[in-house]
């Protein structure tokens, strides 16, 4: 199949304009008063026009696509996701005109979806996040359409050299702090792609950087690391959108992680709010577990007397699970105590004592 070569072109320019006309993301720090010789740094991802880290995975999905001629001119474009690469796609493909059909778990927050319909995508539902990909295969097949396949695709789709990717962009930035080169950049995983992205740039550059990467409570991406393995499968979902996975998915690149730290679920809801509180951002779930592991990974630094700086992400916006993660109530439904880790992070940030919470 040869795609309409004047579709292709086309669609590459309004693709190269969208991000010719968007502004970089910026960093912005977290005090940490009881530990003053360590910087903490999130990039925040929450600017983007669609709100998340996966803006960027959208665009390079889109343009490998293209380019790859797997996308031409009327098609239907398909993702499996639990929502944050549906609402950045919708919005690729309402610009260059594809209709767009997201396969979601059901439990997706009904932000999202409104999202997703804002730009015009069409949501389908299946009960477990595990059926997403079969479900999003099939769909593909009767409707002729493309199956984007972030979890496969992510890994490759990004200029994991340069080009202006989000490592690059960290690195520029810190260029005039006191540490300039972070002793570590912590980051959690959904396809793995932003890992690998920077795990290899940090390799490339030769950078002395350390990559860590948190998991969630109900996912493979821990054990797989520790025993290296990819042959691992849960049956269920990840309680933290957007990170956590019931099975090694392709793109997650084990051997560009120097660390890994799974992180439990209520600890990642108290340290989201913590963050809230203290920082005029609001930042979703997986911001905190990527707060809590960089809180671990500082506590190790200030243990073995290292200073230098340590960078992480908000990854998407808090007003997505206004619902959920910020409502006591939904806490308490499901069974999450939250105020022992408040406790916990509270007093480490304001005085670098670590006090370990009783399980
Ligand atoms: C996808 C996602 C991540 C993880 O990013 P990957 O590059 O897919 O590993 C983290 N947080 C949120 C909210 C996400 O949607």
């Amino acid at each position: 199949m040869t795609t309409d070569s004047a579709w292709r072109t086309e669609a590459v320019r309004k693709l190269e304009a969208d991000g010719n006309r968007s502004a970089d993301t910026h960093l912005f720090r977290l005090e940490l008063a009881g530990i003053p010789e360590i910087e903490l740094y999130f990039k925040d991802e929450s600017t983007h026009p669609t709100r998340s880290l996966k803006h960027r995975l959208a665009r390079s999905l889109f343009l490998y696509a293209i380019c790859n001629g797997w996308i031409d001119k009327g098609m239907t474009v398909i993702e499996a996701s639990s929502g944050s690469t549906a609402v950045s796609e919708a919005y690729f493909a309402r610009l260059l005109g594809l209709d767009f059909i997201a396969v979601m778990p059901k439990s997706t927050s009904p932000e999202k979806v409104q999202a997703i319909e804002f730009y015009g995508g069409r949501c389908h539902y299946v009960d477990k996040g595990s059926e997403i990909y079969s479900a999003a295969e099939k769909l593909a097949r009767e409707t002729d359409g493309h199956y984007m396949d972030q979890f496969t695709y992510a890994e490759r789709a990004t200029d994991w050299r340069g080009n202006n990717n989000i490592a690059e962009s960290i690195y520029r930035q810190l260029a005039r702090e006191n540490h300039p080169v972070p002793e570590w950049i912590v980051v959690s995983a959904g396809t793995g792609g932003t890992a690998a992205t920077i795990g290899r740039y940090i390799r490339y550059q030769r950078f002395q950087t350390r990559l860590c990467v948190a998991d969630p409570e109900i996912s493979v991406f821990y054990d797989s690391f520790l025993e290296s393995r990819d042959d691992l499968v849960i049956d269920a979902g990840s309680n933290v959108e957007g990170i956590g996975r019931p099975r090694c998915e392709p793109s997650f690149v084990r051997g560009v992680i120097d660390h890994m730290v799974k992180v439990p679920d209520a600890a990642s809801f108290a340290a989201m709010r913590v963050l809230a509180e203290r920082v005029d951002h609001l930042p979703g779930g997986s911001t905190g577990t990527n707060l809590y592991a960089s809180l671990q990974v500082i506590r190790d630094m200030a243990t073995a007397g290292t200073s230098g700086s340590v960078v992480t992400m908000l990854c998407d916006p808090g007003e997505r699970y206004r619902e959920t993660y910020y409502a006591d109530d939904w806490l308490a439904e499901k069974g999450f105590h939250i105020q022992p880790y408040r406790d916990q992070i509270n007093r480490f940030l304001d005085t670098g004592d670590w006090q370990e919470v009783e399980p």
